[in-house]
């Protein structure tokens, strides 16, 4: 049986389980780990209609057919619309054919499928009660197979490479910009595709998380943030590192690195099968409130990782779901001092029955000075 025909039949378990009787997906990250079908979508309705019992179908425009017979799980029953009639008709005959036409069914919906497509499918059929796909899929694809976690791995080890690759190529006074050009070329160059658009933050910039690379240059006595993954096999990595660019400017940039450095172990040591990511976030954060920065800590301490950048186990106050082996995440806390500069380490790990593993290579536990 297929990794593929593995992951439907334990969705429908899951579906059957939660009394739904469909689930409908998008092409999205969800639709590509249940089919391998990678497709980006567009404003026509692509989607993939999996009954709680039975062969799923997937609904295409009819000039996308082919690509969908292609799907790598074999899925064999593909039905294509065509512009002058529109899909309602075709949804109405598989609904009649699964025994769902004009009755009250539990619809699981793709988190990411239009909201307009989504509205289209209320108004013409009332019964359909919809709720969110996310958290049945999240149980599905938290815990990684071993081709996953090689996958994970090996996309890990090709970001810390272009990292070391894009410190050779710092040079005071070029943009922001221009380096995130050269780290954009090395993925080309290393056959691989950013997993997000690679961050790169001169300076105070790095006090923003979620800072929009721009015009700012490098000057001497920066601290920088980069924040880059890349992709392999459509796994994703993701790490930051935070520097100075020769001697710190900021008295305080080495000692608030070390307090980051600290809480980044801190997490990773909480980090045990049957442990709580919200136990694993108030390790991090613990050093950093004690140290006095604990209001500059101003995000979660990470995120699962797989075929989406962001994806389950949340590592976050509140989520009080177990760490099991097998699952992957970030851990990257952080203190941002607006107007000074910000300190993030990031590293992916995955767990296993005696703690976590890293994927990336370590960052450095004091301030690194490059170029000093
Ligand atoms: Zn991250
Ligand atoms: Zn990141």
């Amino acid at each position: 049986m297929s990794d593929y025909a593995v992951r439907l039949e334990r969705l429908q378990g899951a579906m059957r389980a939660l009394g739904a009787s469909l689930a409908v997906f998008a092409p999205s990250n969800q639709m590509r780990y249940l089919t391998g079908w990678a497709e980006e979508g567009y404003e026509r309705l692509v989607a993939l209609f999996v009954p709680a019992q039975g062969e799923p179908a997937f609904l295409v425009p009819a000039i996308n057919a082919q690509h969908a017979e292609a799907n790598p799980a074999g899925i064999r029953r593909v039905l294509g619309w065509h512009d002058a009639q529109g899909w309602q008709e075709e949804v109405k005959a598989l609904l009649a054919e699964w025994g769902l036409a004009g009755r009250e069914a539990r619809v699981l919906i793709d988190d990411e499928l239009h909201s307009g497509h989504l509205l289209r499918l209320q108004a013409r059929f009332p019964g359909l009660r919809c709720t969110p796909a996310g958290d049945a899929m999240a149980r599905l694809r938290e815990i990684k197979t071993g081709d996953e976690l090689a996958a994970l791995d090996a996309a890990a080890a090709l970001i810390d490479a272009i990292y070391e690759e894009a410190l050779g190529a710092l040079t005071e006074g070029m943009t922001e910009s221009e380096l995130q050009d050269f780290i954009f070329a090395a993925f080309k160059r290393h056959n691989t595709t950013p997993s997000f658009t690679p961050m790169v933050c001169f300076g105070e910039n790095g006090a923003m998380p979620h800072h929009a690379t721009g015009a700012t240059t490098l000057k001497r006595g920066d601290i920088v943030v980069l924040d880059i993954g890349c992709t392999w096999e459509g796994y994703c990595s993701d790490i930051t590192r935070t520097f100075a660019f020769g001697e710190p400017r900021d008295l305080d940039a080495a000692r608030v690195y070390e307090i980051v450095s600290q809480a980044h172990w801190a997490a990773r040591e909480a980090a045990k099968p049957g442990v709580s990511g919200a136990a694993v976030d108030a390790a991090a954060r613990r050093i950093i409130t004690e140290a006095g920065y604990g209001a500059q800590f101003i995000h979660r301490t990470g995120h699962g990782i797989g075929l989406s950048d962001h994806e389950d186990p949340y590592i976050v106050a509140g989520n009080t779901v177990p760490l099991q082996p097998g699952m992957c995440f970030s851990i990257e806390p952080g203190i941002y001092l607006p107007g000074r500069f910000g300190v993030r380490i990031e590293n992916i790990v995955t767990m296993t029955p005696d703690g976590v593993r890293s994927l990336n290579a370590e960052a450095p536990r004091q301030l690194p000075i490059i170029n000093a």
